[in-house]
């Protein structure tokens, strides 16, 4: 079937490709889901962890992997279990043969950027797991470095904040970042990945839909 495809988004996909990344590029969350069972099915990993994203959940892999007794999922967010318990988990999470998660922003030059709370989503990104699937909607594309600093520091981080009620921080009043030093402050540590290495271990899934934070 025919499908148009944001020309950004195909500029944004052949720089990632430039920068040895795999790249897919998918209309929306429904196929980004199929793209990334094909890849789990494919790949047969014995065990498969994730990072907090709203992009990832929207596509439903993880509930579907969570229901699907070939894959262990290692997963550090269940809320009934002690937070000392669930940062033990994500430690095991580090090196899960795959790992999944999302991106805070995309450049058109073909890098990729986030913000980090406790690390736990970026460290297994740059290393670790085998192989890497990274989901972003169209609305996480940006020119350049610049642009994809002033995204986690005006939107990303601010309307993350929003999403835990419990967090004190100035932007949880404000909606916009004042570089806090709160003991709740959710962007402690940024990433950069401007290559993927090895060649090919990380596959970025670009959705042409608005998706996620
Ligand atoms: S540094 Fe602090 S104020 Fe700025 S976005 Fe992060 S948590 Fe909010």
């Amino acid at each position: 079937m025919l499908t148009t495809m944001n020309e950004q988004i195909e500029r944004t996909a052949a720089a990632l490709r430039k920068h040895h990344f795999e790249v897919a590029v998918v209309s929306n969350a429904t196929e980004a889901f199929e793209r990334m069972k094909s890849e789990v099915e494919t790949f047969a990993p014995q065990t498969v962890s994730f990072g907090d994203s709203m992009t990832m959940h929207a596509t439903g892999i993880i509930d579907w992997i969570r229901h699907d007794p070939r894959y262990e999922l290692i997963d550090g967010f269940d809320a009934s279990m002690p937070r000392p318990e669930r940062l033990e988990i994500r430690r095991r999470g580090l090196l899960a043969d795959l790992f999944i998660t999302g991106i805070n922003a995309v450049t058109e030059h073909g890098t990729l950027h986030w913000l980090d709370m406790v690390g736990n989503r970026i460290a297994p990104v740059a290393f670790g797991p085998r192989r890497v699937i990274l989901v972003a909607g169209r609305n996480k594309i940006v020119a350049d470095r610049r642009e994809a600093e002033e995204r986690i520091r005006t939107l990303a981080a601010p309307q993350n904040i929003a999403r835990h009620p419990g967090f004190r921080t100035p932007c949880a009043h404000t909606g916009t970042c004042m570089d806090c030093n709160s003991p709740d402050r959710i962007c402690n540590t940024r990433m950069e990945m401007l290559r993927c290495y090895p060649e090919g271990r990380i596959l970025v899934i670009l959705i042409d839909e608005e998706l996620g934070l």
